[in-house]
């Protein structure tokens, strides 16, 4: 018997995809496969019409590979594939293979041509390979709701066959649109916020403010731990760890209770513009929902935008917590998440903080705050960590 010669189908939606950024978007999405795959053995990537097909034959794991596949943002959907000669005999025979010890009450073939030159048409394939299907087990055709779709697509040069092809997150390749510095809490909320970034195609700077020596290290860890596992999606991380405890022992001496959430998020977003504009970041990202806390009104969202000067994306703004919640679990960013830690955020915060604040309120507040030298000290003391997925094979002498 031939040995079935594996392969990794990956598709695309061109949907939404404008002509002139279509190999830009390919360059970046082949990058990133190659790249998601590189510690499992040879992978050989080219591109065909509308997809992208890794060629296995060397490589020892198709399966890892193809799970892989699954998570590169901009992959539509992927599958485990069987290349053949495009002859009949050859595809029945890949056929063959693939549902043999499978039990199906229903199927149907899905064939298409790549070129509509080759001699049988899509329907005359879809016929004889279902009867030589129908031939082997007792199974039905159904056309509508088949448990078992064999899809063929005839290429050329060769044929791939392939089942169960799963969905892969959409939208576009990280890389593709830029860097943005996403803020990073130990929440629920902020991880998901920068992996809804990675999906549209940002490279994500993770920033984090922690109140170390005020309060334990268990929020840097967990920051850590998010990164390490964001990572995964775009595979090199770089997180800013901020000292910002200090800066809020400043505040507390001259800024009212009422006003401080305010006060921190401006000065939290201030400081990470600054870092992020250093390393090439063109927007800020935040995990806030509106009207989830005191600090997501409207009014409120307002005064932290007019202390930034580059825009604030709110990727979760119209979701609402549960929706979060199960794109967390969805990620794996949810346990870490709900590790228990005190953010800097419970630290001198107030029991009823302002929920409507007016710019001259938050002016007012902030007026006895030296604040550029507030942030120079946060920019100065952010230390920078560095994480990769997969790890970097080094080379062995
Ligand atoms: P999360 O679940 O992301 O912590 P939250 O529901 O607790 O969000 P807030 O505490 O109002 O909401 O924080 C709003 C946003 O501000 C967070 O989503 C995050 O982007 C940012 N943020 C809050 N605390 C920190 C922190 N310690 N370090 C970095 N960013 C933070
Ligand atoms: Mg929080």
């Amino acid at each position: 018997m031939t040995r079935l010669r594996p392969a990794v189908l990956v598709h695309y939606h061109e949907i939404g995809l404008k002509r002139g950024n279509r190999p830009l978007f390919l360059r970046h999405l082949a990058r990133n496969l190659t790249r998601a795959a590189s510690d499992l053995g040879p992978v050989s990537l080219r591109q065909l019409s509308g997809r992208i097909l890794l060629d296995l034959d060397a490589n020892p794991a198709p399966e890892r590979v193809r799970d892989r596949a699954l998570r590169v943002c901009g992959v539509a959907s992927a599958a485990l594939a069987y290349r053949v000669p495009s002859t009949l005999d050859a595809m029945k025979a890949v056929v063959g293979r693939l549902i043999e010890g499978r039990k199906f009450a229903s199927f149907r073939i899905t064939a298409r041509r790549a070129f509509k030159t080759y001699p049988m048409t899509s329907m005359e394939l879809n016929r004889e390979l279902g009867a030589f299907v129908l031939e082997r087990v007792p199974a039905r055709v159904d056309l509508h709701d088949a448990e078992l779709e064999i899809h063929v697509e005839v290429l050329p040069a060769e044929t791939f066959v392939y089942t169960d092809p799963s969905a892969g997150p959409g939208g576009l390749p990280v890389g593709a649109s830029g860097t943005v510095a996403a803020l990073l809490s130990g929440g629920i909320d902020s991880p998901v916020a920068a992996w809804r970034m990675m999906k549209r195609g940002c490279r994500v700077l993770f920033v984090h403010f922690h109140s170390v020596p005020y309060l334990p290290a268990t929020s840097q860890a967990k920051a850590r731990a998010l990164a390490a596992r964001l990572t995964e999606w775009q595979y090199d991380g770089h997180l800013l760890l901020v000292p910002f405890g200090e800066i809020q022992r400043e505040v507390v001496l001259t800024v009212p209770p009422p006003a401080r959430v305010v006060v921190y998020r401006r000065l939290m977003v201030r400081i990470a513009e600054a870092l992020g504009r250093e390393r090439g970041a063109l927007a800020l990202a935040t995990g806030e929902s509106l009207g989830q806390v005191a600090s997501q009104t409207l009014e409120n969202i307002a005064r932290i935008d007019e202390a930034a000067g580059l825009p604030i994306l709110r990727p979760l703004i119209g979701m609402d917590k549960l929706e979060i919640t199960a794109e967390a679990r969805r990620l794996g960013t949810f346990e870490i998440s709900i590790e228990p830690d005190q953010d800097c955020c419970t630290l001198f915060v107030p029991m009823h903080p302002a929920t409507r604040m007016s710019e001259s309120e938050v002016r007012a507040a902030e007026a006895r705050l030296d604040l550029p030298r507030l942030v120079a000290q946060g920019v100065a003391g952010a230390t920078l960590e560095t994480f990769e997925f997969p790890a970097r094979a080094h080379a062995v002498a």
